[in-house]
């Protein structure tokens, strides 16, 4: 199957054009503005045949009026969010975005917002501001215990599959990792790929589930060198993962690399 297409948006955003099982056609995810979208699906010939939105911040909706009125598509996106021009409004385990030919599944990740989704589909997870590469999104709405939930879940996932996510933060989240866990070889190994290919003005995205186990710190709250880091805060009890988490949120809030 085709990859899927990177629009750049705003400083650091990426919108997603994903084809399916139908020859040119795409599902557009996230399209926080319309113009790129419309000039990429323009220049590479495809037409748009639904919307997905992951969450309600402006950077990833305020697109969907001008597709709508230019393409009339449908649009889907949480049900426990208010967002303009959502024609399917979608919770856990419903099917979303079909019109490509590829089916994806609707899993409910809270934390980042109240509502937040991620779609699952032909080996892909589009997972908007919840898991980026090498780190995780800000608590806006949720708590650190629903957010390190929904990570667990994405974490889960099969090892093979591809994480999309929408921002370009992987070099700043690299550098917090390293500060979590300086000895871990992989985080390091990663690092060195990503510079190379930020250098030649590649995105980073997509990346592994299998990856990010072996060097998201907040996906590995279970091991022994990221609880000793979390306890070195000396915040308090850490007798759970969800604390672990909560005191490596707390920490990355204030990081400067
Ligand atoms: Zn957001
Ligand atoms: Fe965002």
């Amino acid at each position: 199957m085709d990859e899927a297409i990177a629009v750049h948006a705003f400083r650091d955003n990426y919108i997603w054009l994903v084809p399916g099982s139908k020859p040119g056609l795409v599902a557009i995810v996230d399209p926080g503005d319309a113009d790129p979208v419309m000039a990429a699906l323009h220049a590479r010939g495809l037409t748009p045949a639904c919307v997905l939105c992951t969450h309600h911040h402006g950077d990833h909706v305020d697109g969907v009026a001008a597709l709508v009125r230019r393409y009339a598509i449908p649009v889907y996106g949480p049900a426990a969010e208010s967002i303009p021009g959502v024609t399917h409004p979608v919770a856990e385990g419903d099917i979303a975005g079909s019109e490509t030919g590829e089916p994806y599944r609707v899993l409910a990740v809270p934390g980042h917002t109240r509502g937040h989704v991620a779609y699952v589909g032909a080996g892909r997870v589009f997972c908007g501001d919840t898991l980026f590469i090498a780190g995780c999104g800000r608590l806006f709405e949720g708590t650190a215990f629903q957010m390190h939930a929904s990570l667990m879940r994405l974490a889960s996932l099969p090892p093979d599959t591809r994480v999309y996510c929408a921002h370009e933060y992987t070099l700043a989240n690299l550098a917090f990792a390293r500060a979590v866990e300086p000895d871990n070889a992989a985080t390091l190994a990663f690092e060195r790929r990503a510079r190379r290919l930020r250098a030649e003005g590649q995105p980073t995205i997509p990346g592994t589930i299998a990856d990010e186990r072996s060097i998201n710190p907040f996906l590995r709250t279970s091991e022994p060198a990221v609880r000793r880091a979390a306890a070195s805060r000396g915040e308090g009890s850490l007798d759970t993962d969800a604390a672990v988490f909560a005191v490596l949120r707390r920490w990355k809030d204030d990081f400067k690399g």
